[in-house]
């Protein structure tokens, strides 16, 4: 009997943010011999200029908005003059050594995730890739002089996860010195005296928040009536809410035309004609996806009108020997996302079994103070009649350990089938309510029932309880 000698599959990787990593990774697990190309650093925007340093900022706010809420709770802070008077110390964030931590942070988690490519057996190639045709990507590695300045790797399939970069408006185009993106925000050395930011969106509403707890007087221009439009409309009144109750100045229904630098500071323009002097801004805008000029729409993969690739729930494009992950896709623009598409985007391909991705079921979270966590499908959904559901909300001032805990703002939202009681979604706003999603996505991908929630120990006091109080309240009477 003849054995047939059975090669490799090639597989090339595309841009090594979340979504090319997990390609990466998942392909070599499952026997793959896996190129990654990368142009800038492993762990792409999320871990170099987005969610690592975004996040570790909010860790310092956090700790800042910590200790002037303590007095809340009877802790004191004084210091003595000579004289035994006592007086109250300043808190001061020292803006210098939190970027270079959050930046040193961000360093570390790219080198270990290299390591972990390496480890696993992925080569990585450093440089600019495009497809040259459905089968094989050319990378400009820098290395040598024109015509042997790339390299041709042939695969049989390719995972494209090239991420998106900072819109930037022909009328505010950042110069990194005093009108920035929130990729170069970390070179700042000394507070802000006066940010003002652009775009009332997911980004916006988290460096308007930080920045307020660092210091800085913080104008939040936004284009809509509320902000964070989009999000669930009750926490988005909270947030708003805390934002002007901490001297946020939130501009609603305001379009900024333009900004510019003046002599000391930024000037923004609105559409009305009003302007807005600050010392810093940050345009906050949207993103764009990287996927222009790097031989897509050749090779045959289709493409939106905002340049972002179609893909089905396991992340394949229109060709099908090419995948596509993350923040270049039609999908969530989420790094969770963007690791399970390139990780189902590889089972797919190498032939394991694949759970399609399933949009309603991804939890997120915005990072402002208090946070705000959501699943599943949302109020307005409901209803707007495209789904059934019941929807019961309980506010935290309820709950014995927020009290406890001195938390003025917040609630628990669920939402569950009509008739049946099956938890179809949820939304949380609470400090760290990142951390507290997770009983409510269990509950949506599993599909548990109000009764099967409240049935499961809550420890006392806690804030889940009041997951369970809620579940309890929307009990279904047979
Ligand atoms: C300020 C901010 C905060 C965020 N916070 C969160 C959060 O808390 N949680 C969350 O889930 N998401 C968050 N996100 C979203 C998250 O950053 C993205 O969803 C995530 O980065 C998407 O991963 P990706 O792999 O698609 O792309 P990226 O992380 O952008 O990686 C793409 C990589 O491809 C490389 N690349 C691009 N083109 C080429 C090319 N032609 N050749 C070679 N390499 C190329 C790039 O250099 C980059 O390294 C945040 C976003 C922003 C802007």
């Amino acid at each position: 009997m003849a054995y047939e000698f059975e090669r490799k599959q090639r597989i090339t990787v595309l841009g090594g943010g979340p979504g090319g990593y997990e390609a990466a990774i998942a392909g070599a697990q499952l026997g793959g011999e896996v190129t990654l190309v990368e142009r800038v650093g492993v762990g792409g925007s999320a871990v170099l200029t987005d969610v690592v340093p975004s996040k570790t900022l909010i860790a310092t706010a956090e700790a800042a908005s910590a200790i002037g809420d303590a007095a809340d709770l009877g802790v004191q802070f004084f210091s003595r003059t000579e004289t035994g008077r006592p007086i109250r110390p300043e808190v001061a964030v020292n803006i210098a050594a939190v970027n270079k931590r959050l930046l040193g942070l961000a360093r570390q988690q790219s080198e270990d995730m290299k390591s972990t490519l390496i480890r696993s057996g992925v080569k990585i190639v450093q440089g600019e890739g495009r497809l040259d045709g459905p089968d094989a990507v050319i990378v400009s590695t820098g290395r040598g002089a024109g015509a042997i300045d790339f390299d041709r790797i042939e695969g049989d399939t390719t995972v494209i996860s090239v991420g998106a970069s900072p819109r930037v408006l022909a009328s505010a185009v950042p110069d990194g010195e005093r009108i920035f993106t929130w990729t170069q925000l970390y070179n700042l050395q000394a507070i802000p005296e006066h940010l003002i930011v652009v775009g009332s969106g997911v980004t916006g509403a988290e460096f308007a928040s930080a920045y307020t707890a660092l210091g800085s007087k913080v104008t939040l221009i936004s284009s809509r009536d509320q902000v964070l439009p989009g999000e669930d409309a009750d926490a988005a009144a909270v947030i708003e809410n805390v934002f002007r109750r901490n001297g946020m100045t939130v501009l609603s229904k305001s379009r900024a035309d333009s900004v510019v630098r003046t002599e000391n500071g930024v000037v923004a323009t609105l559409s009305d004609g009003r302007t807005v002097e600050g010392s810093h801004c940050l345009m906050a805008v949207g993103a764009v996806p990287n996927t222009a000029g790097i031989g897509l729409e050749e090779a045959g993969v289709q493409l939106t009108e905002s340049g972002h690739i179609r893909v089905n729930r396991v992340a394949r494009t229109s060709v099908p020997s090419i995948y596509a992950a993350g923040d270049c896709t039609t999908f969530l623009p989420l790094a969770s996302v963007a690791s399970m598409q390139g990780r189902t985007a590889m089972f797919h391909a190498m032939g394991d079994a694949v759970n399609p991705t399933e949009i309603r079921n991804v939890a997120s979270n915005i990072f402002t103070q208090p946070e705000i966590a959501t699943v599943g499908w949302t109020q307005r959904q409901i209803e707007e009649g495209i789904a059934q559901g019941d929807i019961y909300k309980l506010p935290l001032s309820e709950n014995p350990r927020a009290k406890m805990m001195g938390i003025k703002d917040g609630f628990v939202k669920l939402f569950a089938r009509t008739g049946s009681g099956t938890v179809i979604g949820g939304v949380i706003v609470a400090p760290k309510a990142s951390e507290l999603i997770f009983p409510i996505a269990l509950a949506v991908e599993h599909r548990l029932t109000v009764d099967q929630v409240s049935r499961a120990f809550t420890v006392y006091p806690s804030l889940t309880g009041s997951i369970t109080d809620a579940a309890r309240a929307m009990h279904i009477v047979l």
